[in-house]
């Protein structure tokens, strides 16, 4: 249904700068908003804004949903000033528009204000609303997920359209890799010296890099090293990344990757020193489990069609699966988010809204 609060709401929240790590003018509007609306509501220690609600009538019984989205934007993020024209919601051209992951917040706002009248069945929820996503998923690490009743989360963080469910996207393992060489005089003793760089790059040549197969990703994406050109450079530091949704090729990638350097550092007479971290967890979300039906339906009974999809990205619902959620991750229609044409339909801020909605008052 048409609403015109949705694009007010989110209009409203566009408006609130929140880059990175300042979102609290956003955390302090939203815990007001949320109290409006009957939740209890609050800041951690963290900055994330925490929250619950009671279920209503018939589905009071039943246990929490957990409702969560991110309150930062990328940058530029200042002085973000929304347009709408033609049914498109834009930024002037000079800013993000922020509609990742204001959508999210704006729906989940006016999905609550929608069932919460007395009389009404819906579900209970509990609330995460996230500080500093795009720069690492740094909010949803920091939060105790302990304190939530709730083991089913909806994320609406999704780029995919209205309907989308995230159903696979991958871990991610970061690697930093060290490589020790010997420094010597370039011109005077070139043969005392061991090059961290050309074992670098002899690690590198050959190794399985990009695409690995359908659900396997590897990357180099940093290199850093050497003093100056009359030295043989005894250091190199390069940082990486491999991403699967599948942990025996994931970690067979990884694997391989750290044999490559050991292999070209041990052949030339060098160390390496190889950490690899896990950066967050995979989804791998089965199409039968309760939740993903539940959401199906709610989709179907606002005429929005549910289409399961793979992401290669990484969002707070891959730090919540990897701490026991059954997470569904849902689109919500953003075009070109983290660009400054990122725009979104008016129609598909309301469709994700009704979305919402529809899985509040999906009583099973
Ligand atoms: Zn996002």
């Amino acid at each position: 249904m048409f609403d015109p609060t949705v694009l007010e709401t989110f209009l409203a929240l566009v408006e609130i700068d929140s880059p990175s790590g300042e979102e609290a003018a956003i955390a302090a509007d939203l815990v007001t908003r949320l109290k409006a609306l009957g939740c209890d509501a609050w800041t951690d220690a963290h900055g994330n804004v925490v929250g619950r609600r009671a279920g209503r009538g018939a589905g009071a019984s039943l246990p929490p949903l957990l409702l969560s989205a991110h309150m930062d934007t990328v940058v530029p993020g200042h002085g973000v000033k929304a347009h709408v024209a033609d049914g498109i919601v834009r930024s002037d051209g000079s800013t993000i528009l922020g509609a990742d992951d204001k959508a999210g917040l704006t729906a989940i706002l006016v999905a609550l204000a929608r069932t919460g009248n007395d009389g009404e069945a819906s579900r209970p929820v509990e609330l995460a609303l996230t500080i500093q996503e795009e720069t690492g998923l740094t909010g949803a690490k920091l939060m105790d997920h302990r304190q939530f009743e709730a083991r089913e989360a909806i994320v609406i963080d999704s780029a995919g359209p209205v309907g989308a469910i995230v159903g696979q996207g991958p871990a991610q393992e970061s690697l930093v890799v060290e490589i020790q060489g010997t420094a010597s005089h370039a011109g005077v003793a070139p043969e005392a010296g061991v090059s961290a760089i050309v074992v670098a790059a002899r690690a590198i040549n050959g190794m399985r890099l990009g695409r690995i197969d359908a659900t396997t990703t590897a990357n180099l994406g940093t290199i850093q090293g050497g003093m100056a050109t009359n030295i043989v450079p005894p250091t190199v530091v390069i940082r990486g990344e491999a991403r699967g949704i599948y942990p025996s090729a994931l970690a067979s990638q990884v694997a391989h990757m750290r044999e490559r350097f050991e292999a070209a550092a041990a052949e030339a007479g060098a160390t390496v020193d190889i950490t690899v971290t896990r950066s967050y967890d995979a989804i791998d979300l089965d199409e039968g489990t309760p939740l993903v039906q539940l959401v199906q339906r709610a989709m179907r009974s606002v005429d929005v069609a549910p289409q399961m999809i793979t992401t290669g990205g990484g969002s707070d619902a891959n730090v919540m699966a990897g701490r026991g959620f059954t997470v569904a991750n849902l689109g919500f229609g953003v075009v070109g988010p983290h660009a400054l044409d990122e725009h979104i339909a008016v129609a598909d801020l309301n469709r994700i809204a009704d979305v919402v909605t529809a899985i509040l008052g999906d009583l099973g």
